[in-house]
């Protein structure tokens, strides 16, 4: 079986909840979608997309995305898409870096190569643990009581998780505000919920010290990402007793590895764009089960193809070690592909058909923008 051609589609994907506000002042209102279509030469073909948090989240930009793949893509022709670590290895040779563009072609790999084999993707990727996942919400940053309001509602449509965004300026309200929010998000805590409190880097050891000693005693949760560096990360975890998960600093292998070596973290958040795919996602979540560290699978954002990886490789994490998946079909209001994967009894299960288990919705992605064969 051989790569025939790579079709390239490119979406915008409107945020669902109007202006989404991260730390440092970044404001959200659509994300750009890279979407690859890669047909072999027996006629299977295999999804994958790459939806980077605009251009100030991590080094990665939708038009690099393209260029990225544009650069790989001749080299992938030929080759057999179900070899998916040689796969990776021709992409790193065509291309240094750039996990954001390698993502879309590794996930349209699996997707044929679990086509052609007659199983779903997470049968590949380990298989299945056959158990509900639970959900995370994205509750971004604003008023307190706003953010309380959201964890709200998202409780009620069967979320189990809660990332809860901080990282105010000093003339927004600094740590004083950032205190505030996580109490008021927390204040309604049910049974069995995880939170986690999420600074995407926007907060240096000083102030992250100073919003947690403004917090009540007892609040249950973990410092997601609370700094922009592995100087400051590693400061802040020798002065605080709060459990640290790094998020936008893992993304190569070694950044996983480092992460265990030098006891930095208790758990990542494994973002499937920002590893490079479910190939380099599967390398992750084994470092992270070997050395005991928590695991919630999410991407950096992305319509219903992204998530089908997500729900994929988030199937194959056992219990112990799995928190939660992001269920980024609900923060964008275009939907790509039906994905028979409903939030149901405070989870989702992956549907057992082979490859993704998605049927993209053609009209919604109009005609390629590139095209290689
Ligand atoms: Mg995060």
């Amino acid at each position: 079986m051989k790569i025939a051609k790579v079709e390239l589609y490119q979406v915008d994907l409107p945020y669902s909840g109007g202006v989404y506000l991260l730390s440092g002042g970044r404001e959200y209102t659509s994300f750009d979608a890279s979407i690859v279509r890669i047909v072999t030469d027996d006629g299977i073909d295999g999804w994958g997309e790459s939806t980077p948090f605009g251009s100030s989240y991590i080094a990665a930009h939708a038009l690099g995305t393209r260029a990225g793949i544009a650069e790989i893509a001749p080299h992938l022709l030929g080759r057999d898409p179900r070899q998916v670590d040689r796969i990776n290895d021709t992409m790193d040779q065509a291309l240094v870096g750039h996990n954001h563009a390698k993502t879309a072609l590794d996930i349209a790999c699996w997707d044929v190569f679990g086509k052609s084999v007659n199983l779903p993707v997470c049968e590949l990727l380990g298989g299945s643990t056959g158990i509900r996942m639970p959900t995370i919400s994205s509750i971004y940053a604003g008023d307190p009581e706003h953010m309380r309001a959201r964890v709200a509602d998202h409780r009620a449509r069967g979320y189990m998780g809660h990332s809860v965004k901080v990282g105010a300026l000093d003339s927004e309200g600094g740590p004083a505000l950032d205190a505030e929010r996580i109490a008021a998000s927390l204040a309604d805590r049910q049974p069995g919920e995880y939170f986690i409190v999420d600074a995407n880097g926007g907060l240096i050891p000083e102030t992250a010290l100073r919003m947690l000693r403004m917090l009540p005693a007892g609040l249950d949760f973990v410092l997601e990402a609370p700094c922009a560096t592995w100087r400051e990360t590693f400061s802040l975890r020798q002065r605080c007793d709060v459990p640290i998960i790094i998020d936008e600093l893992a993304q190569q292998d070694c950044d996983i590895s480092q992460i265990v070596a030098q006891d930095l973290a208790d758990g990542i958040g494994l973002k499937i764009s920002k590893a490079g795919g479910l190939t380099h996602g599967r390398r992750h979540r084994d470092i992270c089960v070997a050395a005991g560290l928590t695991v919630s699978v999410q991407d950096t954002v992305g319509s219903t193809i992204a998530f089908a990886g997500i729900a994929h490789l988030g199937a194959t994490v056992p219990q112990r070690y799995l928190r939660c998946i992001l269920d980024c079909r609900d923060m964008v209001t275009l939907e790509t592909a039906d994905f028979d994967a409903p939030i149901t009894d405070g989870g989702v299960l992956t549907p057992m058909s082979p490859g993704l288990g998605i049927t993209v919705k053609r009209d919604a992605l109009s005609d390629p923008v590139a095209t290689w064969r």
